[in-house]
């Protein structure tokens, strides 16, 4: 695929595609268009930066969890967030 086949999308459109993308879920055609649109947008790239991060922070925090001796308040509140 050619990038001039990709379509220009809006932040709108992007944002729905970033939760699948960081996911690894999305359809390829998905992951290029939402790609192209990072790469002209700040405001989208830093989101995806967010959520990866926020996933990763989740998978450590699950780990951490089952592994640490916490009172019952500091995991009520690790499993809150
Ligand atoms: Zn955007």
């Amino acid at each position: 695929m050619k990038s001039d086949d990709i379509k220009e999308i809006k932040c709108s459109e992007a944002l729905k595609l970033i939760a699948a993308y960081v996911d690894r879920q999305s359809e390829e055609n998905d992951a290029r268009t939402l790609e192209k649109h990072l790469e002209t947008c700040k405001h989208c790239f830093d989101r995806v930066e967010f959520e990866k991060l926020f996933r990763e922070r989740m998978k450590g925090l699950k780990l951490d969890i089952s592994s640490m001796n916490l009172t019952a308040k500091a995991r009520k509140m690790l499993e809150d967030l």
